[in-house]
């Protein structure tokens, strides 16, 4: 199937999970997750009206920057090395993997403007994935006041593999939660209003539990 007629199924999911949860659903982006494809698809993406793409490598993102430029809005979603900050910062917009203070310092130094960050969360505990825990969130976050090129408009996380459909939820929902209180701390620099969360499996129980960025790589461009 093509990614286009992948991309109308998405939205009309989309715009189901939003009547189901009294949402607007122009307040959801989707993120389409080309890591596991060639550059022919990603261009395919584009050219089917996805305006944010995303990868989770640097080899991944400069190859396919070579190509479309700043056609499409770039995202890093996946755990970032510090050394490797300098070779794609002056190509994303948004870095969905902050997670630590070392990581903040580089992106705040190599950066000439300011990047819009997603703290990442890991809500479910798992050991593996990356992200803080909950309890780390608020501190952290305080601790980047300095830091002018970091702006943290949201927290991402990642849910763990699973049907289990009521443990999905509680996992949105305490991004959420967090994300509320962030948010009312009313920091200028951390407006937190979005979440990250959800990817083929899950987004539309995302979206219900209030996701405002998806991140879909297997069912919209595939994985091959
Ligand atoms: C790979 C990846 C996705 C997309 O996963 P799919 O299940 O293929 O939709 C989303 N987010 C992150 C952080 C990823 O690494």
């Amino acid at each position: 199937m093509k990614v286009s007629e992948k991309f109308k199924i998405i939205r009309k999911n989309i715009k189901n999970a939003c009547e189901s949860s009294g949402r607007n659903s122009d307040d959801v982006h989707v993120v389409a997750v080309t890591k596991y494809v060639s550059i022919e698809r990603a261009e395919e993406a584009v050219e089917a009206g996805l305006i944010h793409l995303g990868e989770n490598r640097d080899e991944g993102l400069l190859s396919k920057w070579d190509v479309l430029q700043d056609k499409p809005q770039w995202h890093f979603i996946g755990s970032l090395q510090t050394r490797k900050v300098k070779n794609i910062i002056d190509k994303v917009s948004y870095i969905h993997s902050l997670d630590r203070l070392s990581l903040a310092k580089e992106i705040h130094k190599r950066a000439d403007k300011p990047v819009s960050c997603f703290v990442q969360v890991n809500v479910s505990g798992e050991d593996s994935k990356h992200g803080l825990s909950p309890q780390e969130v608020k501190p952290f976050i305080g601790s980047l006041k300095d830091f002018t090129n970091i702006k943290v408009i949201g927290l991402m996380t990642m849910a763990p593999h699973t049907d289990d459909e009521p443990f999905l939820r509680t996992c949105f929902r305490q991004l959420k939660t967090i994300q509320e209180e962030i948010n009312a701390l009313n920091l200028p620099y951390a407006p937190c209003t979005e979440l990250s969360m959800g990817m083929s499996n899950d987004y539309m129980i995302a979206i219900e539990e209030g996701a405002t960025f998806i991140r879909i790589g297997t069912a919209l461009v595939g994985n091959d």
